[in-house]
């Protein structure tokens, strides 16, 4: 075999689905699996059709118009996009797919089409299901008892005269809210992990997010009487694209901690574009720095790594801690967001003098 003959052999044979699809929608090429779905024998028989004309049978018309809209907008914005799916499995299961969809440009960069890469994640979606399950289970079967015990605790303290069993029932009622708060950091999280549009591209005012952001933690900032400030550098678009929900959720948890974890001194919000990781071919997108610089107690070195696992906490002395009023939550979700947006998060923290949690994350430039 030559190259290319090896080429179109891995292609064909490969797992998954693969496509590419012309600029006006309409399949160019596939492999063996992606035919497979469509009830198809060969690739052949896929080139030259439509979404609507191949699925009509398997999906229903809003999800062929989802796959539409994703495709329309991967080719107008010239943005990578990964989607979960609905379909058919190759034996007409029904199945969930994760798709990575790109642009195809031509050599003078204009979009010409995109090629997608779908993975069936059928099982990892009914495990999922059982763990948002578990969860639900925990709202109903834990959260609402404990609350009970609670008030109860609560009127029993307010009742109690004698003064070492108040201070019994005290403590009865200070690890009962501490369980309390654990299972309402876990049903904040998942309702974060469920509620939340992981891939959506929407149009945002960057210094307007920026603005809120900065409004938000100022009185608490004030309080302490640390000096806030926000510095946007002036070649930054007015409009980019992605998703302000979760950049704003992102931001807030590293805004929050810095001021939580500063007792002098100051926060600092920074965010450059960053010309040197520009990708010329795709004028389209820009890469954005998010700073968040401050000088409070800092993070030991080899503690770092741990500080976006979910739960870890570390008390004021930086020893490793459960019991720390902190949920623990933060930064895995901030770990997830900047994942999600296929960015990188880099912490860099000195005990005593501060630290430096920067986010660098892709997003669109709107024309
Ligand atoms: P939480 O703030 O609820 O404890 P996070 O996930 O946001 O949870 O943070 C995990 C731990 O990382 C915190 O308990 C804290 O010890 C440490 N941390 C996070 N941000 C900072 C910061 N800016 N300065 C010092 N320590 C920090």
């Amino acid at each position: 075999m030559n190259a290319y003959e090896i080429q179109a052999y891995v292609l064909e044979n490969s797992i998954g689905n693969l496509y590419w699809k012309g600029r006006d929608g309409r399949f160019l090429g596939c492999n063996k699996t992606c035919a497979a779905v469509a009830g198809l024998a060969s690739p052949a028989d896929v080139v030259g059709k439509s979404i609507e004309e191949l699925f009509f049978h398997i999906l229903s018309k809003e999800e062929i118009q989802k796959l539409l809209e994703t495709d329309e907008s991967v080719m107008s914005l010239g943005v990578e996009k990964i989607v979960e799916e609905v379909g058919l499995d190759s034996g007409g299961a029904p199945a969930y797919y994760i798709t990575k969809k790109s642009p195809i440009r031509d050599h003078s960069g204009d979009v010409i089409g995109l090629a997608g890469v779908s993975i069936d994640v059928t099982k990892q979606k009914e495990a999922e299901k059982l763990k948002i399950d578990f969860i639900h289970n925990l709202e109903h079967d834990i959260r609402t008892p404990f609350c009970g015990i609670v008030s109860m605790t609560e009127i029993l303290l307010h009742q109690e005269k004698d003064a070492e069993k108040k201070l019994l029932i005290g403590d009865i009622l200070s690890s009962a809210n501490e369980l309390l708060d654990y299972c309402n950091s876990v049903l904040i999280f998942s309702n974060f992990q469920k509620n939340t549009q992981k891939n959506e591209l929407i149009e945002f005012d960057v210094k307007k997010l920026l603005d809120s952001i900065f409004a938000m933690q100022l009185s608490a900032a004030k309080a302490k009487k640390l000096y806030l400030e926000l510095t946007c550098s002036s070649d930054m678009p007015k409009m980019l694209v992605g998703s302000p929900i979760r950049l704003k959720q992102m931001l807030i948890n590293l805004v929050g901690n810095a001021v939580k974890f500063t007792e002098k001194g100051h926060v600092k919000i920074e965010v450059q574009l960053l010309p040197e990781k520009k990708d010329t071919s795709v004028p389209e997108k820009c890469y954005v720095a998010f700073r968040i610089e401050d000088t409070g107690i800092g993070i030991p070195r080899e503690k770092q790594h741990l500080v976006t696992e979910k739960f870890f906490t570390l008390d004021q002395s930086n020893t490793v801690s459960h019991k720390n009023s902190g949920l623990g939550l933060g930064l895995a979700i901030v770990k997830e967001i900047v994942e999600d947006f296929n960015g990188e998060l880099i912490i860099k923290s000195e005990v005593g003098k501060g630290s430096v949690f920067t986010c660098i994350i892709p997003l669109g430039v709107s024309s």
